[in-house]
């Protein structure tokens, strides 16, 4: 498991440091929010990670104010926020922002590990419909796809469309099982309009490092392209 901290306290730092690595996971230390936006771009790529756990005030900024523009980029990965802020308010706050959880500090680190291993497990579920293929990710879930962490504008059919040939990529995605994929979403899958939804794709596709091949009376592929 690969989690972010963000955290400028450095004794809980390090005391979260050491338990996690104990438990064998890969630890993002951040103390600023800018630090926290390198480390996000990073890994944008690889999957990002599989968990982050915020601090509110620091350094550079609020906490929520850096979660309010992660959402707008990312609506999947759990956050945890971690703050002595401790009101009703500032917790009802921080979740509508977008925090999957809020602990209050102090805290026990046994009550963490709970709430950690609770979010792991659903953010599982979740990720059984998730797919990259370059630095494209098509979330089934939440009916987002992103290309360069940044969102794809796609109609549902588009979206459809592109999480077949995701779900196939580099392979061959025959025409006809396009078409009849689409017939059980209850989508138009005339050949026509399958055509017009690879046309509009290619198009949304175009500095996304992947391109929509056309194998002339078999059907599509998706490949990576400079
Ligand atoms: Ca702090």
């Amino acid at each position: 498991m690969r989690l972010m901290l963000i955290e400028d306290d450095a004794l809980i730092a390090r005391e979260l440091s050491l338990h996690w690595q104990t438990q064998g996971w890969v630890l993002d230390l951040c103390t600023t929010l800018k630090a926290a936006q390198s480390c996000v771009e990073n890994h944008t790529e690889t999957g990002g990670y599989e968990l982050i756990v915020l601090d509110l005030g620091l350094p550079d900024g609020d906490g929520l104010e850096w979660l309010a523009q992660f959402r707008g980029r990312d609506r999947l990965t759990p956050v945890l926020v971690l703050s002595a802020r401790g009101q009703v308010s500032d917790r009802v706050l921080g979740l509508q922002t977008g925090a999957d959880d809020y602990l209050v500090k102090p805290f026990a680190v046994n009550e963490l590990d709970a709430r950690v291993a609770a979010l792991r497990r659903r953010g599982q579920l979740t990720r059984g419909e998730l797919l990259h293929f370059g630095r494209l990710s098509w979330l089934g879930g939440e009916g987002v796809a992103y290309s360069n962490g940044q969102t794809l504008e796609l109609s549902p059919r588009e979206f459809e469309v592109l999480g077949l040939l995701i779900g196939r990529a580099p392979r061959l995605l025959a025409k006809r099982n396009l078409m009849e994929a689409l017939a059980e979403r209850e989508f138009e899958a005339s050949e026509n309009a399958v055509e017009t939804y690879i046309s509009r794709l290619r198009r949304k596709l175009i500095g996304s490092g992947t391109a929509i091949r056309t194998m002339r009376g078999f059907g599509y592929m998706l490949v990576l392209h400079d």
